[in-house]
């Protein structure tokens, strides 16, 4: 029985190629590529500018730094993300201020204003499993308290809202290119986008030791560059990133048609969202079972991610007031990632949909209850 993988990544003779022309360039760093891979990033994003780095977590840091995040700073956070999403402001000793989320996973606008105070100074929405956060509205009130919007599109690289791609909509945007990623560089590495052109050019010299040029170093900076045989394999990856996130969908679409019949909440679509699906994420009851018998029939599921942020012991340990969020608490027990990937055969999604529907057939039958299936 052929295993059905969570995600998969790209590799095909034209990545391989692009690896060795960097290879061969003798230029490693920071080079001719990187230069190429930063335009084609602000180009696609329509910023004016786009920083490489390291990784996601590293370059929202140097931001962070560069807008002088400090000790008492609040930025207003949803729980259920990626537990990165607020590490760079906690080294900056500033507090994340919670919300909870909507039916989309994403922050829940109309908890925003309730919790700024006079020492809020940012919004990070977060385009979660590739549908984007309801922009508009959380650009209108950080417009109204003088709030600046970072927008973590770590996993929403080519999602549109309102026609309009993610990452430049708000004050900046920051994108992950770890292998999972919808684009990825198959390794670490990171962008920052802005349109912003003193942060810009603050960022790029703390990513290098604090220099403009070779000898004069202005402050002390870091080493978070970005390489160029990564540089090279993230362009071939961005000319590709429209028809494998097209695929997702394709591979969504038929999840939903399937998936209508069958006990399992699918995930749901905005009109003003084009998400990208980097996860396809049901909520279903008897979650770990389900896992359990996809893993026997090779079937590869993920949770993302099972405890939330505002309950991690790194949170808990240093800030006080932690609020309750019912709905991130309800949704961590319930959610089971699918597997997707740009490349998917859509006759794996059957087998998936096909294994599910047994799963609920035999639950239903052993408990006695026709609560497995809606048919
Ligand atoms: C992956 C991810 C990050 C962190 O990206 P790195 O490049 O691994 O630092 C941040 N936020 C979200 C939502 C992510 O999925």
């Amino acid at each position: 029985m052929q295993k059905i993988p969570l995600s998969k990544c790209f590799v095909n003779h034209e990545v391989e190629e692009a690896a060795l022309r960097a290879l061969r360039s003798g230029q490693y760093i920071l080079g001719k590529e990187c230069q190429a891979f930063e335009t084609e990033l602000a180009a696609c994003t329509g910023a004016k500018h786009a920083i490489l780095g390291s990784s996601w977590t590293m370059s929202v840091y140097l931001l962070h730094l560069a807008q002088g995040l400090k000790p008492g700073d609040e930025v207003i956070v949803p729980s259920h993300t990626a537990f990165p999403t607020m590490e760079p402001l906690i080294h900056c000793g500033a507090k994340p201020v919670f919300i909870d989320i909507d039916d989309t996973f994403c922050l829940d606008v109309e908890q925003i204003e309730s919790r700024i105070t006079p020492r809020t100074v940012g919004i990070i929405p977060v385009h979660l499993y590739g549908h984007p956060a309801d922009l508009d509205r959380v650009l209108t009130i950080a417009a109204k308290h003088k709030l600046w919007v970072l927008e973590d599109c770590a996993q929403a690289q080519g999602a549109k809202y309102n026609g309009k791609t993610v990452g430049s909509m708000g004050h900046f945007g920051a994108f992950s290119f770890f292998p999972s990623k919808n684009l990825t560089v198959l390794g670490d590495g990171g962008c920052l986008v802005t349109n912003d052109d003193a942060l810009a050019e603050k960022v790029r010299m703390l990513r290098n030791h604090g220099r403009r040029d070779k000898y004069h170093h202005e402050f002390a900076g870091f080493n978070i560059r970005f390489n160029e045989i990564q540089g090279a394999i993230g362009r071939v990856m961005l000319k590709h990133l429209d028809r494998f996130n097209d695929h997702r969908r394709a591979v969504a679409a038929r999840y939903n048609e399937r998936l209508k019949d069958i006990a399992v909440t699918p995930p749901e679509e905005r009109p003003w969202a084009r998400a990208v699906y980097h996860m396809y994420v049901v909520r279903v009851q008897s979650r770990d079972e389900l896992q359990k018998f996809l893993k026997e029939r090779g079937i590869e599921t993920g949770i993302h991610y099972p405890v939330p942020n505002h309950q991690q012991p790194a949170v808990t340990n240093k800030f006080s007031d932690i609020p309750r969020l019912p709905k991130t608490e309800q949704v961590v027990k319930e959610i089971l990632s699918l597997p997707i990937h740009g490349e998917m055969p859509l006759s794996d999604a059957d087998r998936v949909c096909d294994a599910i529907e047994r799963f609920y057939a035999k639950e239903s039958a052993t408990s006695g209850e026709a609560g497995g299936s809606k048919r």
